[in-house]
């Protein structure tokens, strides 16, 4: 990590961006209105010859010579390596991507799916099975929008949830192009678009300037700053009470409440301390408190606390005036816990995707989003 920008370099990207695809059409004479066209039709799981306008009547001829080989690289970008569903009506998918790697993407139940934006993650947070293994690297912008690509050729999506492998704010750049393709092209309403992260000022400057502004949700976990500086070690040094103004500001700006996400640990946040923190942080404010009790992870000594206390938690804090949804989390009995999945198949996974890279991610260079 750069200590001074509080940036994170990981090795030379293999990452594929929207960027490179624009390129890539223009370089075989499309213009802008060409390239929207490509990219609604790919981005809403559509074949590029879908529409009552074929390829012939509206693509230049450049375009249309290149367009299978194209259509052959998007598919290539994320593919589906397995499919678990989960009793609740999600689905856990191994997502299989250009390099070998893979991650995970989750369909949820009324039409969301929870897409990464990182292969691994680097906040570390110590109940979390991504954060034990550290980034390996950044996913392209294209590489996120191909995962709703994914999930719609499995059923219809409406919401997108930057929520699954990897922080969002360590890759901003390309989880804002992402936002950006999948708020215009991808059709899916802006406020259906939840970016999440554990708290970056880059984030809180970023996200009012974007032409499409995403509802925010923020990882909080814990109300003492040094209790959750122990559970988040590797997030930004930012005090809880700070971390709610800003996110506060920004659900002003934009008019959707702020989404707070807390992780319900036996023993560690479950306590009545954390209750007057959490009554005194967000209590009248324009936030929303999403309480997911944990999910075990094999090797990982943490516990969730009984659905009684669960229960009772989330009456408490209703009452004392905090808008508390008790939450599953999706899929959780199907190696549920983010990262579960890809850690138990990632060999065999790794071994069965060797395959060549497509002739586009060669040809240019990507722009890693991430400066030194
Ligand atoms: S919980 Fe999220 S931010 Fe924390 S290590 Fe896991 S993926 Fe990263």
């Amino acid at each position: 990590m750069n200590r001074r920008t509080g940036d994170y370099k990981v090795a030379p990207s293999l990452s594929v961006c929207i960027d490179q695809i624009r390129h890539r059409l223009r370089d075989h004479g499309a213009m802008p209105c060409h390239e929207h066209r490509v990219l609604r039709l790919w981005s809403n799981a559509l074949s590029q010859d879908s529409g009552k306008r074929k390829p012939q009547d509206f693509l230049p001829l450049g375009v249309r010579a290149e367009l299978p080989a194209i259509e052959a690289d998007l598919a290539g970008l994320a593919r589906l390596l397995s499919e678990h569903p989960g009793a609740d009506g999600s689905a856990r998918l191994l997502v299989g991507l250009h390099d070998g790697q893979t991650v995970e993407a989750v369909l949820l139940p009324r039409d969301g799916v929870c897409v990464s934006t990182q292969v691994g993650c680097a906040v570390g947070c110590v109940f979390c099975m991504t954060g034990q293994g550290g980034l390996l690297r950044q996913l392209g912008s294209a590489e996120i929008v191909a995962q709703v690509a994914l999930a719609r050729t499995r059923r219809v999506v409406k919401k997108v949830v930057f929520m699954g492998m990897g922080e969002p704010a360590h890759n901003l750049d390309n989880v804002m192009d992402a936002i950006d393709l999948l708020g215009f092209e991808g059709g899916i309403g802006h406020k259906n678009l939840v970016f999440s992260t554990v708290g970056d000022r880059r984030v809180f400057e970023r996200l009012p300037l974007g032409a499409v502004k995403p509802a925010l949700a923020l990882s909080l976990h814990s109300t003492n700053a040094a209790r959750r500086a122990q559970l988040l070690p590797r997030a930004p040094a930012i005090e809880p009470d700070e971390l709610v103004e800003l996110g506060e500001r920004y659900a002003h700006a934009s008019g959707y409440p702020v989404q707070v996400q807390w992780t319900l640990l036996a023993g560690i946040n479950d306590g009545d301390d954390e209750l007057d923190g959490i009554v005194r942080l967000l209590a009248g404010k324009r936030a929303i408190l999403n309480m997911i009790p944990y999910n075990t992870v094999d090797g990982l000594d943490f516990q969730r606390p009984s659905a009684e206390r669960a229960r009772e938690i989330a009456q408490t804090l209703h009452r004392r005036g905090v808008l508390t949804k008790l939450r599953q989390s999706a899929g959780q009995d199907v190696d549920g816990g983010c990262g579960q999945l890809r850690a138990r198949t990632v060999s065999v996974a790794a071994g069965s995707t060797d395959l060549p890279r497509p002739v586009l991610w060669r040809e240019r260079a990507p722009s890693l989003s991430t400066p030194s």
